[in-house]
């Protein structure tokens, strides 16, 4: 097949978050299935043309699209995603993608997006490469689904299909409605509560979503989430109409980087086989950490942004008393939101031997964590796929979780399902509810036959990419069969 992957962010080019991680890797594994690929992404200022070797296109320079009633130029770099046979192409636009930040909240966000999108299908046109299916990413390409059904499919793309994957239903593209217009789209309806109108504003996503011949999202438990008013952040309806057409498929985890067998960032690497010698990178983190070595406490670790989505609101009202009854050490790494920073520093301040904080990104840190902690904590409160409990997993350090989204998917409580368990998992996002799972947890770590059991298990998981691209090509096919029914 030939698949146009679209997206606003690609490692190792640039990244804010999971996005950047699943189109630095899906497209490599695709075309590592013997399909064919190109990966477009914008010429962001942040990405160093030299560093990454890219080439100016001469054959597409000159390209202009219409936007907003007038010409806009751009131009179009290559380059190759790294160790792979895979095309980038990113489009270049000083007068748009010239700026300090990849997304911004400047007056023309919008156009920047439009942009990016037209200039998709005009190089495609002007290639004379035809894809099979366009794969959209998120709100900043959700409009190509739109673009292809109401104008490209009368051209040459009467063939093309499109599909959409929504990583976090929270980035909706929502502006003024007089975005639409912006782009000419003929058939185009604009009524009330229709595809071009979300609460009295335009949504780029909630377009996507109308018109895509399929939407994903990135786990099977999220792609249920989001149809319900409690998780859709208002697109539950436009989702709901969708039906069964929105289905999930789980991210991978790249296995070069996150294997503790041959993990660099690590100092006694291991496999299921020398368990033991995870002990030894968790006393190489405690000291780190300053914390005493002298007992076998079991060990809890957190990675992770520090915003409301994480749930460390569960944590708050608990910590002291957990951490006063002393039967297990934390050790803490993330930034973000301010007040839980101080929560955690406090803590620290308080209880020092119990409690260790790093508040800053170490991505080396990190690996140190998943080696040497027991235990990892995720109690989000919401999480579309999360990375951090299947790298635990991996490592062989117990996740405790939350049942939300990708979490829901990849855990599987040893209460509930003995035979099958890798971690504990609770319900209600509540502190009480959080207390019980971390004692659960905590209350099993002496059993060393039945820990030991959880750990291979975990180990033995397949968290790799090669399984999520065959999922993926099976929505491609999907989506072919559905736009030829169209
Ligand atoms: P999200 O994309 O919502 O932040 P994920 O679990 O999907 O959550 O992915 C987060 C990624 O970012 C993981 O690879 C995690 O290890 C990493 N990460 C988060 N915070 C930090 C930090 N402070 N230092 C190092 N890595 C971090």
């Amino acid at each position: 097949m030939k698949i146009c992957f679209a997206t606003s962010e690609c490692v190792p080019f640039v990244k804010t978050g999971g996005l950047g991680d699943v189109s630095g890797a899906l497209p490599r594994f695709i075309g590592g299935l013997g399909h064919e690929v190109k990966v477009f992404l914008p010429l962001y200022s942040t990405i160093d043309r030299e560093d990454h070797h890219l080439s100016f296109d001469k054959k597409l320079s000159g390209l202009s699209v219409e936007l907003d009633g007038r010409p806009e130029e751009f131009s179009v770099w290559l380059g190759k995603l790294p160790d792979s046979d895979v095309d980038t192409l990113f489009i270049h636009s000083h007068t748009y993608f010239d700026r300090p930040h990849i997304y911004t909240d400047d007056d023309d966000e919008d156009e920047r997006y439009l942009l990016f999108q037209l200039a998709i299908f005009r190089v495609l046109e002007e290639m004379k490469w035809i894809p099979d299916v366009i794969h959209a990413n998120d709100w900043p390409t959700a409009l190509l689904p739109v673009l292809l059904r109401l104008r490209y499919r009368l051209r040459a793309f009467s063939k093309t299909a499109s599909v959409l994957t929504i990583h976090n239903i929270g980035y909706q593209g929502t502006f003024d409605r007089s975005t639409i217009s912006k782009i000419n789209l003929p058939g185009k309806r604009t009524t009330r509560s229709g595809p071009f109108e979300h609460y009295g504003r335009f949504s780029f996503l909630k377009a996507g979503i109308c018109f895509a011949d399929v939407v994903s999202t990135v786990s099977p438990t999220y792609a249920a989430e989001i149809q319900t008013s409690e998780f859709g952040r208002g697109l539950e309806d436009a989702i709901r109409t969708r039906g069964d057409r929105v289905q999930g498929v789980l991210n991978g985890i790249d296995d070069s980087t996150w294997n503790p067998a041959s993990d660099s960032l690590i100092p006694y690497p291991y496999d299921a086989e020398s368990l033991n010698v995870k002990s030894e990178n968790k006393r190489a983190l405690l000291e780190r950490f300053q914390l005493p070595t002298d007992d076998d406490l079991p060990l809890l670790g957190i990675i992770s942004r520090l915003t409301d989505q994480k749930g460390f609101n569960l944590l708050e009202p608990i910590l002291e008393s957990i951490l006063r009854e002393g039967d297990m050490r934390f050790v803490v790494l993330g930034s973000g939101d301010k007040h839980l920073q101080n929560v955690f520093r406090s803590a620290a301040h308080e209880f020092p031997d119990q409690i260790g904080v790093h508040i800053g990104y170490d991505e080396s840190l990190s690996h140190l964590i998943e080696a040497g902690a027991d235990i990892f904590l995720m109690p989000s409160l919401y999480e579309p796929c999360g990375l951090n409990q299947m790298y635990s997993l991996n490592y062989g350090t117990i996740p405790v979780v939350r049942r939300t989204g990708g979490l829901a998917d990849t855990v599987v409580d040893l209460d509930e399902d003995p035979a099958n368990a890798n971690g504990f998992i609770f319900d209600r996002a509540e502190p009480t509810e959080l207390e019980r799972a971390l004692h659960r947890a905590i209350s099993r770590y002496d059993d060393r036959f039945l820990w030991r059991l959880l750990q291979k298990r975990g180990m033995a998981s397949d968290f790799s990419w090669t399984t999520s691209a065959a999922s993926y090509l099976s929505l491609y096919r999907e989506a072919v069969v559905v736009s030829e029914m169209q």
